[in-house]
């Protein structure tokens, strides 16, 4: 004991850490101390009585635990004393060494400038040398017993400890970190599972990633993303998040921004341009609901590029940012799919998903599944692959296109080449991509976090349309991941089937990664598709897939014919909901220019922030 507070004592401090919030940091916290002399007089042991095991003493008193606690030891099924005294000691060591978790991008081949830490990445999102940030000493592995118990619990729980050995406690503490999971992980999913594992036929396993309130997988990051995004911004100014979408992710991030807790709201706001006939009715009714408050949409009679364009504008505007600056101490910031905080909450459910199976007794630990993404901007595939690096046994990654396959194309040849493609629109629109940016990150990874390289490969990207990677790189990245592609029919095709055999109903995106499961997997271990939306948001499609006799001109019309072949249970009634608000009531649309839109950027942050003076 002596040498432990000697070699605590000796110990450097990291960033933030001082010689009080060290002493605090040893678990219990200072919060038992303030416990006892406050509440315990008589009875020490809180909930002691004739016959209650010490289990069940520890599993009350650990509410109380949690609510002081600074850092965690978390201790794996079986774990002995010499184990748990390691692991006491490295969580003691990483608690103060806050300065050696940094972050580096993906085309950095020297190691100079400042270090980034997590709030630093999540609030700048793209690095200034155009890369990605990605953790410079990779993932945290867990061990197997560790894994076996977090088969035990719930989403949130699982998610609270992954995602605590990678988010540093100095940039956000555990109790912090478990106010923003509870609160993204709760009532607003559908399923108390929040990601249930559902079997569907012999060996393959459908990932539910729809329950959220926008009915696609984004909201697993964006009911998150917000929270962090918020916690790590100064506190000196205002921020308005300004997106330009033309799918899924406008109505996710309107939802995760709405749902910021009320002083985050008073300083942090989301405006949302989308074209008004470059979306979906489905996809304009979710974001149309979104109209007052801190999150807010807003359609422009114009099509997505011009969207994009006029927000790159804004941000390049000197006179306007600094109006903003001075008016209304406010910021413009983004908040896209590159964004650290983004990705990291993906990773959980790629876990979720093997405990689950693990759980119900499908799997022993270690035995390996493969996993099959409908893929576009890489970022799902790219968390399976992290999921993997923290010790999930992921076989193999399949990655799932349409026919825009540059993907699987690039899996296959080595050859990302966007020279004379054009965009197909499709059934499956959310992975309809030429640039798939997340990819950068697997690259980076795979081989071996070579800068230099990836830096090349994207510049040759950006100035000749492509670019190739050696032989030895393609063979080191398809021992990770694969890829195929489907046509339109077969996407069709395999929905219908599905449906026939199970009364299933697959959305598009869904049904993209069932057919290319069909193809490639070899059938040596179970499967599980990803599920990256609810059919309800593809209603069109997938009634003409279930041949439906006629499909109704109105989202609501078509939710309800869907449950004709579904049932009420495969309803999405966040979605119903939504779309039945929306309906009720116009949406504002501004004209294509580009004094209009900074017109309105202005007017939210009126209305939403104080003004500075
Ligand atoms: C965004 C989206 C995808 C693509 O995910 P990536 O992480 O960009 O590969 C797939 N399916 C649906 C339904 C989506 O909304």
């Amino acid at each position: 004991m002596r040498d432990l507070a000697n070699w605590l004592k000796s110990a450097p401090f990291g960033r933030y850490a001082t010689p009080e919030t060290f002493r605090t940091c040893c678990v219990p916290g200072r919060g038992l101390g303030r416990y006892n002399r406050e509440a315990v007089q008589v009875n020490r042991i809180v909930g002691q009585g004739d016959g209650v095991s010490m289990r069940d003493i520890l599993k009350y008193r650990k509410q109380f635990y949690e609510k002081w606690l600074d850092t965690r030891v978390f201790c794996g099924r079986g774990d002995d004393v010499e184990v748990v005294t390691e692991k006491v000691l490295k969580v003691l060591e990483r608690f103060h060494s806050s300065n050696s978790e940094t972050f580096t991008t993906t085309r950095k081949n020297d190691a100079i400038g400042d270090p980034k830490f997590f709030s630093d990445v999540v609030v700048e999102g793209l690095a200034p040398d155009g890369g990605l940030y990605v953790p410079a000493k990779g993932f945290p592995k867990l061990e197997a017993s560790e894994w076996i118990r977090l088969a035990d619990a719930s989403y949130s729980e699982r998610a609270l400890i992954i995602l605590e050995k990678c988010i540093h406690p100095v940039d956000v503490s555990p109790l912090e970190l478990r106010s923003m999971v509870d609160q993204a992980y709760g009532k607003n999913f559908a399923s108390e599972f929040v990601a249930p594992v559902k079997h569907l036929l012999e060996d393959q396993y459908v990932l539910e990633l729809f329950h959220g309130p926008t009915a696609s997988f984004k909201d697993l990051a964006l009911q998150l993303m917000p929270q962090l995004f918020a916690h790590c911004l100064p506190q000196m100014c205002n921020y308005l998040i300004l997106v330009a979408t033309s799918g899924d992710t406008g109505s996710a991030v309107l939802s995760g921004f709405s749902r910021l807790k009320e002083s985050d709201r008073e300083r942090v706001g989301l405006l949302v341009f989308f074209p008004e006939d470059g979306v979906s009715h489905i996809q304009k009714l979710q974001m149309t609901g979104f109209k007052e408050g801190n999150a807010r949409s807003i359609s422009v009679l114009s099509d997505f590029d011009f969207c994009q364009r006029s927000i790159k504008r804004m941000f390049g505007d000197s006179s306007l940012v600094g109006h903003l600056a001075v008016e209304y101490a406010a910021v413009l910031s983004t908040a896209n799919s590159i964004n650290w905080a983004r990705l990291l909450p993906q990773v959980v459910y790629h876990c979720s998903a093997y405990l689950d199976l693990l759980k119900s007794g499908t799997i022993g630990f270690g035995d390996q599944i493969d996993v099959c993404i409908p893929t576009g901007n890489f970022g799902n595939a790219m968390s399976a692959v992290y999921a993997k690096q923290m010790g999930i046994p992921i076989r193999k990654i399949i990655c799932a296109s349409n026919q825009n396959c540059v993907i699987s194309d690039f899996i296959s040849t080595g050859r990302y080449d966007l020279r004379g493609r054009k965009l197909i629109v499709s059934n499956s629109p959310a992975i309809d991509i030429l640039k798939s940016s997340n990819l950068e990150r697997f690259i980076y990874h795979a081989s071996g976090g070579d800068g230099g390289l990836v830096r090349d490969l994207f510049q040759s990207l950006e100035k000749q349309q492509c670019f190739r990677v050696s032989e030895n790189l393609l063979k080191t990245m398809r021992q990770e991941v694969h890829g195929g592609w489907c046509s339109e029919e077969d996407c069709l095709a395999t929905i219908h089937k599905v449906y026939s055999k199970t009364g299933y109903i697959m959305d598009t995106h869904t049904a993209v990664a069932k057919a290319v499961a069909d193809r490639v997997h070899d059938r040596t271990c179970p499967l599980v598709l990803c599920s990256t939306a609810h059919h309800g948001k593809f209603a069109p499609a997938v009634l003409k897939a279930l041949r439906s006799p006629n499909v109704p001109d109105h989202p609501l019309e078509q939710l309800k014919a869907l449950s004709s072949f579904g049932g009420p249970e495969q309803m999405h009634e966040a979605l119903y909901k939504s779309l039945q608000e929306a309906a009720c009531q116009p949406h504002t649309m501004c004209q294509p220019d580009f004094e209009v839109l900074t017109d309105e950027v202005e007017a939210m942050i009126q209305d939403c922030f104080l003004k500075a003076r």
